[in-house]
């Protein structure tokens, strides 16, 4: 379907009245600007603050006050079981069974341990493949993990480059170089949406050509989760784990999560590093000898749950359970297609957007490259309301984030952008 659009305000306000979203934007806090709400096209890096989130944190601080240790079985939540209270809820976020998931950590520390029981080189088979230009956490994690095994980078880290003068990476060369790799490959870990591009991979095609060359499958989907639809579970994918402070506006910091595929979490034999929340329930305050995993992705806990840490993501989930992702995915695409659309109509200035065009292959971020004066024009949107996103070398990301932001939100910054005299 061809969506129209045009460039007339009205047509956003008319966008605005029919979006059946629209009120969800109420449930959450808008820094201000002048006095009035900022146009936040920042969700893919901090998602705003749900309002319902300081109820719910003094809710546990009475909890804490009121019962002190007995909180563990007595708390509103109990804090016992507290990360069971995100299971269905994120279930459905990232397409899995409910024993698939599990709030934990943050981010890279999970990224950590999923590759402590995913990559375990052996029998010639020692190479990680991931995308060029990965989220240097993922980098980082991924230079460390090698090392960690005795290998050096250059030799097992295999990076897949966009090709001569392009910008987005062919899903083609992914594919080749699994089958290329063979079995000298153990891991392909890439990041699901890439957050500099906003490219959204194939998971399933990937995960299954690196099943057909005997090798696991996992995804960082820290720009994925909450913006585009994923189904871990029937991609057959073998882990994921994602930070939820962007799209799933679940604070600074927030607590991250994972996905482990059921053949795999209830494995008791897969290898894993234990402590003792990952421990069977009915045996864990025991304080026993001898690790027994519980079922699923929540063997992978460690440490007794951050419970304040949590609190945000139990608002935030709820407003995702409300919408529900397939109306979210809908919105979305028409609301990012407006923007590029609206991008699309200014000559004047030089930039060009390096996100893939079709819907399919990104989720709602939009990349601007720019020449030498991308950082002003960056300023000028920032003076004028605007929040916006910078990346070196050039790039201004914006994301119109289906939850929180209106047609006009777009329409504004692309009147904002029409004001800025032309580029020498
Ligand atoms: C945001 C992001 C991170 C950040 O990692 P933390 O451990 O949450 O600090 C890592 N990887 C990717 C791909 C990201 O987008």
């Amino acid at each position: 379907m061809q969506a129209v659009y045009d460039t007339t305000p009205e047509f956003a306000q008319t966008q605005d009245q029919l979006d059946t979203l629209f009120p969800f934007r109420e449930r959450f806090h808008f820094p201000q600007h002048n006095g009035e709400d900022v146009r936040y096209f920042c969700g893919n890096s901090l998602g705003l603050q749900p309002k319902s989130v300081e109820y719910l944190m003094n809710k546990e601080l009475r909890d804490w006050a009121r019962h002190g240790v007995e909180g563990h079985f007595r708390a509103g939540y109990p804090w016992f079981s507290y990360h069971h209270i995100f299971s269905e809820r994120l279930a459905a976020v990232v397409g899995a069974q409910k024993e698939e998931v599990v709030a934990m950590n943050a981010l890279t520390v999970n990224l950590h341990l999923l590759m402590i029981s995913f990559y375990r080189p052996a029998n010639g088979r020692y190479k990680i493949l991931m995308e060029a230009g990965a989220f240097p956490s993922d980098q980082y994690a991924v230079e460390t993990q090698v090392r960690m095994h005795g290998y050096s980078p250059d030799d097992a880290i295999i990076e897949i480059y966009p090709r001569e003068g392009a910008h987005l990476i062919e899903e083609e060369d992914i594919l080749k170089a699994i089958q290329e790799t063979g079995d000298t490959l153990a891991l392909v870990m890439i990041g699901g949406v890439n957050y500099y591009t906003g490219q959204f991979f194939d998971l399933e095609a990937i995960t299954k050509a690196t099943h057909n060359v005997g090798a696991y499958c996992g995804f960082d989907l820290a720009h994925a989760v909450g913006n585009v639809p994923l189904q871990l579970h029937n991609w057959n994918v073998d882990f994921a784990c994602w930070c939820t402070y962007k799209y799933l506006n679940s604070g600074p910091g927030g607590v991250g999560g994972a996905f482990v595929h059921e053949r795999h979490g209830n494995n008791p034999d897969m290898p894993r590093l234990a402590g003792w929340w990952g421990n069977e329930e009915s045996t864990r305050f025991k304080m026993r000898k001898g690790f027994i995993p519980q079922a699923g992705a929540a063997s992978w806990q460690m440490s007794n749950a951050p419970v304040f840490n949590m609190v945000a993501h139990n608002a935030s989930l709820d407003i995702f359970e409300k919408v529900g992702m397939a109306a979210l995915r809908a919105k979305s695409i028409h609301l990012t297609g407006y923007m590029e659309y609206l991008l699309r109509q200014i000559t004047h200035l030089k930039f060009e957007i390096i996100t893939p065009t079709s819907p399919e292959k990104r989720g709602c971020q939009l990349s601007m490259l720019f020449g030498d004066d991308g950082r002003a024009i960056f300023e000028v949107l920032t003076e004028n309301g605007v929040v916006a996103d910078w990346r070196e070398p050039n790039v201004i990301r914006i994301a119109p984030v289906p939850l929180y932001n209106t047609y006009e939100d777009c329409y504004k910054l692309y009147e904002i952008l029409m004001t800025i005299p032309a580029q020498q």
